[in-house]
C-alpha cells in the first residue's frame, strides 16, 4: 500500500468517519501514532515517513476493531487521566475526564504534605486513587473492588507509577469488614446507570465496558443507598467524601447522604457543566462540657 504518516492518518480519518464514529479525527490520530510508533509531532514534522508493512498491518487491525466500536482505550490498552497514564482493558471502566472532578475537589481540600488516608470504593483501574496519591506524597490509600480482574489492572498501574508502596488493593464487597472511623477521605465512582438505560448507550460502553461498573439497579441509585451510611461509618469524625454521580442524580444522592448524617453536602459540576460529584463531611465529635 505504501502509506506515509500523513496518508495513513487521512485514510484512517475517512474510514472512521464513514463508520459514523463520533470523534474520527482524534481517534485516527491516536491509532496511527500507536500503529506507526510515532508521536503527534512526527505526524506534523515528518509527514512523509513511510509505515513499514508490519505497521500497516497493525493499523489495519486497529481500524477494523474501532469500526466494530471497540473503544480506542481498549485497542491501545491505555488511557490518560489527570496527570497519569493508566493501563486499561475490558475489565475496568475506562477513566473519563468527568471523573477528574473528584480528583480536583480532593486536591483542593487536602494539603500537599499532610499524612492522611483515602479509601476508594470500586477502585477499578485505580484512576481516582492513583491520581490522588501521585499528587499527595504523604497520603496512603486503600482500594477495594469486587472484581479480581480489575484489581490486577489497578495493581499493575500502581506498580508502574511507583505508588505500590503507599496503597493496598483488596477484593471486597464495598465496606464489608472495614472498621468504623478509619479514613480521612472516601472517594468512589460507583455504578450509577439505571439498568434499562444501559441498553440505550453507545456500543463502546454497552458492549465493551464491564456491566458490573455501570449497573446501578432499577433507578441507578442502588449503590448510593448502600454506600451513604457506610461511607459515614468508615470515615473519621471530620473526614470528607466525594462520590461521582449521574448528571440527574444530584437531589437523590444529596438526600441519601444527608439522611446518613453527613454535613456540608454539596454538588459540583464537571467541565461539561453537568452535576457530577456529591461531596460532604462527617461531623466532628461533639464536645459537651
Ligand atoms: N459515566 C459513565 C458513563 O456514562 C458511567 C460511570 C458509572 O456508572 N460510574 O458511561
Amino acid at each position: 500500500m505504501g502509506l506515509t504518516l500523513l496518508t495513513a492518518w487521512q485514510g484512517a480519518k475517512r474510514r472512521l468517519e464513514a463508520a459514523g464514529l463520533a470523534g474520527p479525527v482524534i481517534d485516527a490520530r491516536l491509532l496511527v501514532e500507536a500503529a506507526a510508533d510515532a508521536t503527534r509531532a512526527d505526524i506534523v514534522g515528518d509527514p512523509y515517513r513511510a509505515l513499514t508493512p508490519e505497521q500497516e498491518d497493525t493499523l489495519e487491525t486497529y481500524l477494523t476493531r474501532r469500526e466494530h466500536r471497540e473503544p480506542v482505550s481498549h485497542i491501545l490498552g491505555r488511557k490518560g487521566f489527570w496527570k497519569i497514564m493508566l493501563r486499561v482493558n475490558a475489565n475496568v471502566l475506562t477513566p473519563r475526564p468527568d471523573t477528574e472532578t473528584v480528583v480536583e475537589l480532593v486536591l483542593r481540600d487536602f494539603p500537599e504534605h499532610a499524612a492522611w488516608s483515602v479509601l476508594d470504593l470500586g477502585v477499578g483501574s485505580g484512576a481516582i486513587l492513583l491520581a490522588i496519591l501521585a499528587e499527595r506524597p504523604a497520603a496512603r490509600g486503600l482500594g477495594i473492588d469486587v472484581s479480581e480482574e480489575a484489581l490486577a489492572v489497578a495493581r499493575d498501574n500502581a506498580a508502574s507509577l511507583g505508588l505500590a508502596g503507599r496503597l493496598a488493593l483488596l477484593r471486597g464487597d464495598w465496606t464489608t469488614g472495614l472498621g468504623d472511623g478509619t479514613f480521612d477521605l472516601v472517594v468512589s465512582n460507583p455504578p450509577y446507570i439505571a439498568t434499562e438505560v444501559i441498553e440505550t448507550l453507545e456500543p463502546e460502553v454497552r458492549v465493551h465496558e464491564p456491566r458490573l461498573a455501570l449497573d446501578g439497579g432499577e433507578d441507578g441509585l442502588d449503590h448510593y443507598r448502600t454506600l451513604a451510611p457506610e461511607i459515614l461509618r468508615v470515615l473519621k469524625p471530620g473526614g470528607r467524601f466525594a462520590v461521582e454521580i449521574g448528571y440527574d442524580q444530584k437531589d437523590a444522592v444529596e438526600a441519601l447522604f444527608r439522611e446518613a448524617g453527613a454535613q456540608d453536602v454539596a454538588t459540583f459540576r464537571d467541565l461539561s457543566d453537568h452535576d457530577r460529584v456529591v461531596a460532604g463531611a462527617k461531623k466532628l465529635l461533639e464536645i459537651t462540657a
